[in-house]
């Protein structure tokens, strides 16, 4: 038994079943050794192991023949590229971050495991250093890459569209971190930059209301010494001081940075505004003698209907003002045809009943679809505001700021929000939420690879399960939403007698199987879900009325 030199690992064999870690029992190493004949003296062997070495969750441990005196040596982790830690260790706190557990949460964790407590929190915090190094530079091509794809998205011009977001971590009176991140609206949006700062207090020190412009101007402003890059739009939410700040303090002298509305908080406008006229005229008899609301009239199902169906139309036509304008002006004209005069010269024959049936010619009652005009008449002045040309105008190249949302859930795995953490795990957990979002756990591959040895089977085969989980999550919440329109339809047409018409408004539901992988399911859902903060929730804080 030959083992006097550190095991060593082939980078080439990454997919080596043989590069794994074990967790075996100290009792079952000995009974192996028993079964062994010992290389100087050629008995069988017997004696007893002794931890030469513990190093956090590394040991090198002697095994001294009782017969002759020899010593077989077991290492039982190899050393890592920088040669000044061993590979668990790094593995163990990358994993720790990608968890995030802190550093009483790993002492429980290898408690729980009767394995040995980490390293000296010192030594802790210097492989930190060396991880968050190449995390970093990880991040860095990430991000090269997702503005290089978004440019050449939007037909090579190197001017982009970001949203931008920031949020807060706070503990106490100790300390505060904020985030920023800034991302791309392509088809698959990616995260382009991040940025970090941290106070004392907040309440000691100030509002933070000031960092989260502070920290997007400064991304706006490297933009061009980072990517040769400007971006020209910035999609924020409700909250015009970021926006305001940009404008205050150009960082492109020559560019006037446009504000972008987000898409999905536009077309919620549309159901807050219709619900408030819906329920200021309760009991107003209308036009035609009748009340707003009841059997055969508009019910609540027509009006969350119409904000999916406008969310829609921005969603399919935001790059092209004039279908934006008609393809929302049909949402109206549909439901405002009758018999007498029929309203479809904007309509879809992808969705539209009576075009559908017009090019069969066959014929059709557009009292199958109509809603009666005296209650559209009551909610015109909606369309007439956010359907201008001047309102869409807002949304056109626009996005959302869903992205950003999910992005910050990732981030929150990594860096929850109760614990306290260094900006050193901070920044390494906005460069890991970053390469994920972007790329998929996957991806990490290139941080194992830089920093260990190799890769290693088993964590190959776990980042490919988390990919898996991830898409099979996405396409689940695709589900659960999917049913859950459907589930509102069915009790709009319980309650509607006029109700039979079949807009769709699932996106892509043609080629749904092909593209249920995609993360951008996931984004894009987010409008058409039905939550109860949308029929309950009318007023939005900050006040859209
Ligand atoms: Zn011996
Ligand atoms: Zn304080
Ligand atoms: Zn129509």
């Amino acid at each position: 038994m030959d083992s006097s030199s550190s095991p060593s690992v082939n980078i080439d064999e990454a997919d080596d079943l043989l590069d794994i870690n074990l967790i075996i029992h100290m009792k079952s190493l000995i009974s192996l050794m028993k079964q062994t004949l010992c290389s100087e003296c050629n008995c069988l062997w017997d004696g007893s192991p002794s931890i030469k070495t513990r190093n956090g969750l590394y040991m090198h441990v002697e095994f001294v023949c009782s017969n002759c005196g020899c010593i077989t040596h077991l290492y039982s982790s190899p050393q890592v590229r920088d040669g000044r830690r061993r590979e668990i260790n790094a593995r163990l706190e990358l994993g720790a971050t990608l968890c995030g557990l802190g550093y009483h949460g790993i002492i429980k964790l290898l408690g729980a495991l009767n394995l040995p407590p980490p390293t000296q929190q010192q030594k802790y915090s210097e492989t930190q250093e060396v991880i968050l190094n190449y995390v970093e530079k990880c991040q860095e091509q990430s991000m090269i890459a997702a503005v290089e794809e978004a440019i050449a998205e939007t037909g090579g011009a190197r001017e982009l569209t970001v949203s931008g977001d920031g949020a807060w971590l706070t503990r106490g009176h100790t300390s505060v971190h904020g985030v920023s991140a800034l991302c791309s609206t392509t088809k698959r949006p990616k995260f382009l930059d991040t940025t970090w700062s941290s106070k004392k207090c907040i309440k000691c020190q100030g509002s933070s209301g000031g960092m989260e412009k502070e920290m997007i101007h400064e991304m706006f402003c490297r933009s061009l010494a980072k990517y040769n890059t400007r971006y020209v739009s910035y999609v924020g939410d409700g909250d015009a001081k970021v926006h305001k700040y940009l404008v205050d303090n150009p960082p492109y002298p020559d560019i006037d940075i446009k504000k972008l509305e987000d898409t999905n908080h536009f077309a919620k406008r549309m159901l807050n505004r219709i619900m408030k006229i819906k329920r200021e005229n309760k009991n107003k008899i209308l036009s035609d003698g009748k009340r707003f609301s009841g059997k055969g009239r508009m019910t609540d199902g027509h009006v969350i209907k119409f904000k999916i169906y406008f969310a829609k139309a921005i969603r399919e036509n935001k790059t092209d003002l004039n279908k934006l304008y008609q393809s929302s002006w049909a949402i109206f004209n549909h439901h405002y045809s009758t018999n007498e005069e029929p309203m479809h010269d904007w309509c879809d024959p992808k969705w539209c009943k009576y075009l559908q049936a017009e090019s069969l010619g066959q014929s059709f009652s557009c009292s199958k679809i109509s809603i009666p005009r005296a209650c559209l008449d009551m909610i015109k002045p909606v369309f007439e505001e956010l359907c201008s040309h001047t309102s869409l105008a807002r949304v056109v190249d626009g996005g959302t700021q869903n992205a950003n949302e999910a992005y910050h859930s990732l981030l929150w795995t990594m860096i929850p929000k109760h614990r306290y953490c260094s900006s050193k795990i901070l920044r390494t957990g906005l460069g890991l939420s970053t390469i994920i979002f972007n790329e998929g756990y996957e991806a990490l591959n290139k941080i194992f690879t830089s920093i260990f040895l190799s890769m290693g089977y088993y964590s190959t085969q776990c980042l490919r399960k988390l990919d898996v989980l991830r898409s099979s999550r996405t396409s689940k919440t695709k589900n659960k939403h999917l049913k859950r329109a459907k589930t509102t339809t069915t009790v709009a047409a319980s309650t509607a007698s006029t109700e039979s018409d079949e807009f769709p408004y699932t996106p892509n539901e043609e080629n749904y199987d092909s593209i249920v992988n995609d993360i951008t399911l996931e984004l894009n859902d987010i409008a058409l879900e039905l939550s109860d903060d949308d029929i309950t929730d009318v007023y939005e804080a900050g006040g859209d009325d």
